[in-house]
């Protein structure tokens, strides 16, 4: 790899700030108080998805089986059969073939559609996907990246014959937790399933280098939230019922990029709860900045949990016990992951 493509340096553990980070921590105990959703009236401009009271959309195309080749450049076929070779028509190909199919809990958005394609595979990125990568600025749009150039495919939507803008625009519309699902399915597409990693033990009066080997594929399971996922959701506040979606991945990008050094958590909050509010009482809020400063904290704090609540999980840490009976737990930076 050049130096050029070197993800750029990474400042947290995550693509996620702490104050999103927060945000997306679940309560369970909001999740629970939330009543059953009455049919939402459709609100004046398109939310992310058809309102429950809408029909129920087109049932997606038929799923075309996708056979990906990630040894399409070999040419096995056509090499020269030498004296110590035997004709490989009838061989398998060596290595197996990494699975590279992807089952996402959400899936992306197609809006021309109205439906959420929940089935795809990843590909291996190469060495015009590593120059793409190498133009973006910031650690975010590095991860958005990899995740928009790393999906071949999502349902009958071919992503090879769109342009990245296409791509990024359909896997913005992943949640939080999902384009983590593709970042971990396309390094390990793209560099294998395991990583040596060394790790300096915390026991301050030990110190050693730790060494071990992660596999990408087991060690960091994916945890669902109950239920399925639907268009939008209510909930009951001081001020009326609420209709929410679920903030995206594009609506995290959106959020980062305005934030600032100075911007506080409860600014975040705002930022973030105007981009998941869509109706309060079945009507658009006339002044939605406005309105979510006017929620009590207890509301705006319930909401957030109950919205992470619904958000698959991926736990990112480690936790390695060293050779002096220290447990150690490490957060991985993202990049890390990103190399042989
Ligand atoms: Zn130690």
């Amino acid at each position: 790899m050049s130096d050029t493509a070197t993800p750029p340096p990474f400042t947290g553990p995550t693509s996620v700030p702490p104050e999103i980070d927060a945000f997306l921590r679940g309560a369970d105990e909001a999740h629970a108080a939330q009543q059953a959703a009455p049919a939402a009236p459709r609100p004046s401009w398109e939310p992310l998805g058809p309102p429950s009271s809408m029909p129920q959309p087109p049932p997606p195309p038929e799923f075309q089986p996708y056979q990906p080749d990630p040894y399409e450049a070999q040419s096995i076929a056509d090499a020269p059969v030498g004296a110590n070779q035997v004709p490989v028509s009838d061989e398998p190909r060596m290595p197996a073939a990494p699975d590279l199919s992807i089952e996402l809990p959400r899936g992306v958005y197609d809006a021309t559609r109205r439906v959420f394609l929940t089935k795809g595979y990843v590909r291996e990125l190469d060495g015009e996907d590593e120059e793409a990568l190498a133009k973006l600025r910031t650690p975010a749009e590095w991860f958005d990246g990899v995740v928009a150039l790393g999906i071949a495919r999502m349902g009958d939507i071919d992503f090879n014959q769109l342009s990245f803008e296409q791509a990024k625009s359909l896997t913005g519309t992943l949640l939080p937790g999902e384009d983590m699902m593709v970042y971990l399915k396309v390094v390990t597409a793209t560099f294998g399933p395991d990583r040596d990693i060394k790790y300096q033990c915390q026991n301050a009066r030990c110190g050693r280098e730790i060494e071990t080997t992660l596999h990408i594929p087991t060690d960091f399971p994916v945890v669902l939230p109950e239920g399925d996922y639907l268009p939008t959701y209510d909930f009951p506040s001081s001020k009326g019922r609420i209709t929410y979606r679920l903030v995206t991945s594009a609506d995290e990008a959106a959020l980062l990029a305005q934030s600032t050094e100075t911007t506080t958590s409860a600014e975040m909050t705002s930022a973030a709860l105007v981009k998941s509010i869509i109706a309060v009482n079945g009507l658009p809020p006339q002044d939605p900045e406005s309105f979510v400063r006017s929620l009590s904290i207890r509301d705006r704090q319930a909401l957030l949990e109950v919205i992470a609540s619904r958000q698959p999980k991926i736990d990112m840490s480690l936790s390695i016990e060293c050779v002096c009976g220290f447990h150690n737990r490490f957060l991985l930076a993202l990049p890390e992951l990103f190399r042989p």
